[in-house]
């Protein structure tokens, strides 16, 4: 017998053009506007000489910059030996309308240097992103009012700081240095709350969408997130914080996980912390005790496990025309950019799949980004002027409630009232603010107009609105 050979599956450049297309018809705008907005503006390609292990090495690297509507662009920098100039070019798209979506006033952008970062040591890789960063550095491709770096894939808060630095020295005089990379570490001018940002935007999104008990009639599930059973593919930054969120604060049951080593199921329940110590213990999710092992061979499997939410935290195109079919979860969180690709979707949702878009649902950490670089030129810690402030004013309220009622208020409570926000309660309380608003406008796209069969084209729609305003304020457009 012969075996049906696999579909060519589109590529992720295609799939986000297509996302494009689909929601374009519903503007009504202008095809020279849509043509400028769906272009990518600027791409650098380059290649650069590093001497590793006594040889030279070139090292292949790219920064493209989607969209100039807003300074500066904005999105990571990922390492890894898949990245190609159309990957980038992907992903610098999604930025652009993933900023428009959670009203964070930059044009998109991304980077990408093609090594498998495990393959080098420390030093090694300092040496390459210093690098990187000279170049971008050379072509005017980095600045706080240009563009901003940010981690990604294979990138971390040590590479961030690594760039900044290397910004430094050659912008000895630049008084806002600092916000030309964002995900430093808390010590360098970063954030606190920006590590988790991505992963904790993912939660509430999430929580968001199964709250409305309308949309979940339509999955066939009862709203609220507690007990709902999740699966997570990747365990990288942000599939690990949003499935130990999830658990936490949201109650979900992780009930799957896929990692690179293998897949593991467990339909009573995976504690996701003891999970992720036994990994750091053994080395891998293997033989986690009581769970069914899925081989490194089978790990895409992960994508075919019942479950109510399935959370794709990896890369680009894992759900595809082959095997799309498979895909038993009834919502689909898209924690990764682009885990979907354009036809994968279009089947899920004639099949009533809830799919949460990645350019809503990941958009948490280029929020905190926003946040880190306003902290950045603002010079100053959030909530260093009003901490004190309200804390007296809090204490304050406390002892005149005490003494008109006559009743004491026990220590524990006076501990939750008698408190001043601390940065990381301002980022916390400004994500979760920016996620939920941004559900309701696009979830109101999708109800008011019922051609739109989708959050992601309804993301789309919004985002290119916004978008197409800036340029007809520019007067560029009649
Ligand atoms: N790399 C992240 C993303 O894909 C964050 C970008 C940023 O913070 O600028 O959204």
């Amino acid at each position: 017998m012969i075996k049906a050979k696999p579909q060519q599956a589109l590529s992720f450049y295609d799939s986000v053009q297509a996302y494009f297309d689909k929601a374009a018809v519903h503007t009504g705008l202008d095809q020279g506007l849509l043509d400028q907005i769906k272009v990518c503006n600027a791409v650098y390609r380059m290649k650069f000489p590093v001497k590793i292990n006594g040889g030279v090495q070139v090292i292949e690297a790219y920064r493209v910059q989607h969209s100039h509507h807003r300074s500066p662009t904005k999105g990571g920098i990922r390492y890894s030996k898949h990245v190609n100039q159309e990957e980038v070019m992907a992903l610098a798209t999604l930025m652009t309308f993933k900023c428009a979506i959670v009203d964070v006033p930059f044009g998109g952008a991304k980077g990408g240097v093609a090594i498998t970062p495990w393959d080098y040591n420390e030093e090694q890789l300092e040496k390459i992103t210093r690098r990187y960063t000279a170049e971008l550095i050379k072509r005017n491709f980095i600045g706080p009012s240009i563009d901003v770096p940010a981690p990604d894939y294979g990138t971390g808060e040590r590479e961030m700081a690594w760039i900044y630095d290397t910004y430094r020295t050659f912008n000895g005089e630049e008084i806002d240095a600092a916000g030309c990379v964002t995900g430093k570490p808390v010590t360098q001018q970063g954030i606190r709350g920006r590590k988790e940002a991505t992963g904790r935007g993912v939660y509430y999104g999430i929580r968001e969408a199964v709250n409305s008990a309308e949309d979940m009639k339509k999955v066939g599930l009862e709203p609220g997130l507690e007990g709902k059973t999740m699966v997570i593919q990747g365990l990288g930054n942000v599939g690990s914080f949003a499935g130990k969120i999830s658990q936490d604060e949201g109650g979900a049951k992780i009930i799957g996980i896929g990692e690179v080593e293998g897949a593991i199921y467990k339909p009573d329940g995976i504690d996701i912390h003891d999970l992720i110590r036994f990994r750091k213990e053994t080395g891998s999710i293997l033989n986690y005790p009581g769970a069914t092992n899925f081989s490194k061979a089978d790990r895409g499997k992960v994508i075919e496990f019942e479950c109510d939410i399935l959370v794709p935290a990896a890369l680009e195109n894992e759900i595809t025309v082959n095997n799309v079919d498979k895909v038993k979860a009834k919502i689909i969180a898209e924690a990764a950019n682009g885990p979907i690709t354009s036809e994968a979707a279009n089947i899920l949702v004639n099949k009533g799949v809830l799919i949460l878009p990645d350019l809503y649902l990941n958009a948490g950490g280029v929020t905190v980004s926003y946040f880190e670089w306003l902290k950045n030129l603002s010079h100053m810690r959030f909530g260093r002027m009003e901490k004190r402030f309200n804390q007296n004013i809090m204490a304050e309220m406390v002892n005149v409630i005490e003494e008109k009622t006559g009743k004491k208020i026990t220590d524990i409570q006076k501990q939750t009232l008698v408190r001043g926000a601390d940065e990381i309660d301002l980022v916390r309380s400004g994500l979760e603010e920016t996620m939920i608003s941004a559900y309701h406008q696009i979830r109101d796209i999708m109800v008011r107009n019922p051609s739109i069969k989708d959050l992601r084209t309804a993301a789309f729609v919004n985002a290119i609105n916004k978008i197409s305003s800036d340029y007809l304020n520019l007067g560029i457009f009649p």
